[in-house]
């Protein structure tokens, strides 16, 4: 959990990597499916590109649906979800979970980190114009594509972001502390030391699978 532009996703894809955990990103979903003009695409577009979470029953349909698929030996790493307290009870009624990493970034910064960000509109591939930027100005470095600004990183839809933040993620928040599944890392720090943070308060310094679980121990 954390803030817009406080690294959710890429620390998730680090820890997926290493992990051999499903990297599940609500919010990558959504995006793939607007860019797909796919049904599901054309109900969440509008509440999307304003900033606004979209609906409880939509996005707990999406989690089901994917965790269903049942390709996660190993876990899942959730990214962009629970955001509702209603989503958190859902979550909490429906899955085991070991613990909620929690990526803390002062506001002065959201501002500054989101609107640099890019995004490769072939690929996905995530950049940001201060300490992430592609070889050759505009282009993805893995495969060409152009860079673009998510619909949503633009100043007015920052701030509804932000406020639909505090008012309804921040309470998820206190609903996983008292379960003491939190562990809380300055994001400020370059993303290897954020990265190593994590791992140290998680008690998982060592990577790979086959060191710490088994294939047949599923959840
Ligand atoms: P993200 O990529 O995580 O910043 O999510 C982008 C947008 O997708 C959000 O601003 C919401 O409109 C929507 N979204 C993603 N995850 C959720 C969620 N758990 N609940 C409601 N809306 C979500």
């Amino acid at each position: 959990m954390g803030m817009q532009g406080s690294g959710k996703g890429t620390h998730a894809k680090m820890l997926a990597e290493d992990f051999d955990l499903e990297h599940i990103a609500v919010g990558d979903i959504l995006r793939w499916n607007v860019q797909h003009h796919t049904k599901l695409g054309a109900q969440v577009r509008r509440t999307m590109a304003t900033g606004l979470l979209v609906s409880d029953d939509l996005v707990e349909n999406v989690v089901k649906q994917r965790l269903s698929e049942h390709d996660w030996n190993f876990g899942f790493i959730i990214d962009g979800f629970p955001r509702s307290e209603r989503q958190a009870e859902f979550f909490l009624e429906s899955y085991d979970l070991d613990g909620v990493i929690y990526l803390e970034l002062p506001d002065s910064e959201v501002a500054r980190r989101v609107l640099a960000r890019r995004l490769c509109a072939s690929c996905g591939m995530d950049y940001n114009l201060i300490d992430n930027t592609p070889t050759v100005e505009g282009r993805c470095d893995v495969c060409g594509g152009e860079l673009i600004r998510r619909e949503d990183d633009t100043p007015d839809a920052l701030e509804v972001r932000l406020r639909e933040y505090h008012e309804k993620t921040n309470p998820v928040l206190d609903i996983f502390r008292r379960k003491e599944y939190v562990i809380t890392v300055d994001t400020r720090p370059d993303k290897e030391q954020v990265q190593q943070a994590i791992r140290d308060k998680l008690g998982i310094s060592s990577p790979g699978p086959g060191a710490t679980r088994s294939q047949d121990d599923t959840r």
